[in-house]
Parts: C-alpha cells; structure tokens; sequence
C-alpha cells in the first residue's frame, strides 16, 4: 500500500487521519468542521514540465495524474488594470482563450475542483460518485470524468439543464439526472444526498472535500508563483464559499513554505443582489446565515444572473469555513447589482479582449467598487479570480458544442420518497451496467 503524501487535519480538534480518499468528516464529536490537508512537502515545488494544474501536484490530494488536466493561466493586466489606475492587477483565467494558452474547456474553475477530486481515487474506481450541482459543477465533472474513464452521477434542476453542455458525445459513464418543477440547486443537493445512501454511489463532498478545495487553490498558487509573493488582495465570486476558503487555506501554506513573504491577503468575496446571504450574515457580524422567507428566497434567487452563485446553504458557519476564513483575513464582503456586473463584463471584455461569464463579471464589480472606495491601492497587488471566462468565443470556434443527454428525470414532490429513490438507484445501476 502507497504511504500517501498527506495527511487530514480536523479544523475543529486537530484530529489527524491518513490522507485516504473518501473521508469528509472528523469522527471525534464536536460541531461540523472541515478537514484541511496537510502535505508532506512544506515547501511549493511547481513541476514546469506540466502545464496543468498538476504542476502543483506536491499540494494536491491525489494518488495519480490525468492526461488532458487544464490549469488556470495567470497574467499581469496590462489593460484593465492600468485603466482601473491599479499597477499589480494580477489575472487568474479559468476558461478559453487560445491567445492566451487558456484550455478549459468548460469554462469555469469548476473543472480544476473535478480534476482533483477524479485523481484522488486510483483508475479504475468503479463506485459512483454523486454530484449535485447548479450547472458549471455538473459540465466539469461530466467533461473530465468522462475522458477519464470513471463513473459519476449527476444532480441538476432541471431549469439549469441550458449549461450542460459538451464538446462531443460523452462515455456511458455519465449519468445526468434532472430535478423537474420549480426546484433549485438545494433541492438538487437534497436528492443527491439521499441517492448516496444507496448501494453502489458514495459522495463527492462539495466544500468538504479537500480535493475540490486544494484542486481551485491552485488558482492562488499560480498567482504567487507568478508574483514571487502572496498577493496583498484577493477578488472572487462565491456561491458556495469553497473558492474563497481555498484561497485562505493555499495562502496558510504559502505561509508555511516561508518563501513567499507572510501577508495575510485580504479577501473580497462577492454575490449578486438580490441573493446576497453571505453579504447579509458577514456585514450584520453573524456567524451563520440567517434564516429567509421561502417566497422570498425564490423571489431572490429568480433574480440574479449570476446563476451559479445560488448555493442557499453555503460552507459559511461551519469551522474552517468562510466565516473563519473572512475574520481571519479581515476579508471584505460586496453585494453587486446586475447593472453593475453587466458593466463590468463590458468593461473588461473591451480592456482584455475575451468575454467573462456573469460570475466573473461580478468579482471584477466587486474589484470597481473597492477601487473606488479606496479599499485597494495602487501599488498594492491584487489577485482577480476570473472563475469562468471565453464560453461566447468556444461557442464560435467550437460548432460541435451539444446539450448532455438526461438520463433520469425526478419530480421535485418526488425527491423525499424512498421507494421513488429506490427504484431511481436501480435504474441508474442498470443503466451504467449495460
Ligand atoms: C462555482 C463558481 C463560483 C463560486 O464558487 P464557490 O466555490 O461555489 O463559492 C464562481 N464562479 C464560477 C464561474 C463558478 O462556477
């Protein structure tokens, strides 16, 4: 058996475990924490040989490397950030955009989180993984779980079914199951949770699973590696808070390597009005997010264009969760209005040259307001996450771009009955066995 070159350490207790693939949780009994892996390798050894994101192998949780592995492509601005009057504008790209070597082919920085999380298990792991996703996660998994040969099960509602797309036909291995009605991402976890609890599929975790964290911290990686430093500031936009708590946890290692200087970079996390919970709970000083209105809730979340940033209960209040991570960064939390981020999208396809998708747009409103507001300097450098970008521009170069075929609808009354979840378990093993 392969010693492995990390371990997992429980924000909580400290409690260690051996870095095996599948844990998620710590058993000693306390509130819910996350894990946080420890590797072996204090210091950052960057591969140049690779390209991808497995040039930072030594701090990823995996027991292996896939062939085709994108990685983010990291830039000095020299258009946005001379014309926001910023001198260290850093741009971290996760997309398309063959000027620039930039091959995600999905989009979006989901695809590193999918990566990772496929290389923590060996070749040839024939359990199924289940994914719940509002879009961009399902497109990611479904791309790189189907080249890699490895089985994943995939939960949407249905209304997001327009982003799941793909360059070709996928393996068998992909299966695609809809939540039909008036039912979001929540109710796509929640069917996805209960489907787990079935024979022969396993979680994937989401914030909890430290391949998806470390997989996006790599973001962070490529951007102090670039800069010889860490960055002073960080911008993204969340959903589900991962990304910006991996960026907190690959800061504390840059840390630790003790080449890269000790700042402790300031986080700038946005969301878009009117679906703001982490705004609302972090300006109000709240350690969870506070409770809304069900009508309510669908009322925001109808109206928001950034549709991946959805995620009603997000890895906030749990420990070493973004709640943590904020207070220990002095982090910054925006609330950014549709006008603004489609302004920003303007603005930086004009100054850069590629198109960014709404998220993106709404971490670069989020970047306008804090220049404006004096927040951010100058001469300070700042790391902007442009989590999604160049979809308008594959779309052009990529005619053969087709919708990932439903395997299974599920109606949304239906999600919390047994013997329905029963009978959709059977049909998905069937349908991966033929
Ligand atoms: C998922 C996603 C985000 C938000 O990331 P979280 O880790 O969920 O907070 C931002 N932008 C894009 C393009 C995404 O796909």
């Amino acid at each position: 058996m392969m010693t492995s070159h990390y371990s997992l350490v429980c924000t909580a207790c400290g409690a260690t475990y051996d870095g095996e693939p599948g844990r998620l949780t710590c058993d000693a009994d306390h509130e819910p924490a996350l894990l946080r892996a420890r590797y072996a390798s204090r210091q950052l050894h960057v591969d140049q040989q690779r390209g991808g994101l497995f040039r930072f192998r030594d701090w990823l949780p995996i027991c292996r490397e896939l062939g085709t592995a994108s990685g983010p492509r990291t830039f000095v601005s020299e258009h946005l950030g001379p014309l926001l009057g910023l001198d260290h504008l850093v741009i971290v790209f996760n997309g398309y955009w063959p000027e620039r070597g930039a091959e995600t082919w999905t989009t979006s920085f989901k695809e590193l989180e999918a990566a990772t999380a496929a290389a923590r298990y060996p070749a040839g792991h024939r359990q199924t993984m289940v994914v719940a996703s509002a879009g961009n996660t399902a497109r990611a998994f479904a791309h790189v779980y189907s080249a890699d040969g490895s089985p994943v099960c995939l939960v949407v509602p249905e209304r997001r079914l327009g982003s799941l797309w793909s360059l070709g036909p996928l393996s068998d291995d992909v299966e695609l199951v809809a939540v039909t009605g008036d039912s979001d991402y929540f109710d796509a976890i929640r069917l996805a949770g209960s489907l787990c609890q079935q024979p022969g599929f396993f979680p994937e975790g989401g914030a909890l699973n430290v391949a998806r964290r470390d997989g996006m911290g790599t973001t962070v990686l490529s951007g102090a590696t670039l800069l010889g430093r860490i960055p002073d500031h960080y911008f993204q936009a969340v959903g589900s808070g991962t990304g910006g708590i991996a960026a907190w946890e690959a800061n504390l290692r840059l840390i630790e390597d003790g080449r890269f200087g000790t700042t402790r970079m300031q986080l700038h996390l946005a969301q878009n009005v009117p679906f703001t919970p982490m705004v609302d709970a972090w300006q109000q000083g709240l350690p969870e997010i506070p409770d809304y209105d069900e009508a309510d809730l669908k009322r925001r979340l109808n109206g928001i264009t950034a549709k991946v940033l959805s995620n009603r209960r997000p890895a906030y209040a749990i420990r070493g969760g973004l709640f943590d991570a904020l207070q220990e960064s002095q982090g910054k939390m925006y609330a950014v209005t549709n006008q603004e981020a489609s302004s920003a999208s303007l603005l930086f396809e004009h100054a850069e040259g590629i198109d960014i998708n709404a998220e993106s747009a709404v971490a670069t409103a989020a970047l306008m307001q804090a220049v404006a507001r004096g927040t951010v300097r100058r001469r300070e450098t700042i790391l902007l996450n442009i989590t999604g970008g160049g979809e308008r521009r594959l779309r052009r170069d990529q005619p053969g771009i087709q919708p990932i075929p439903v395997t299974r609808r599920v109606a949304l009354v239906d999600v919390g009955c047994q013997s329905c979840l029963r009978s959709l378990a059977e049909s998905l093993r069937v349908a991966a066995a033929e």
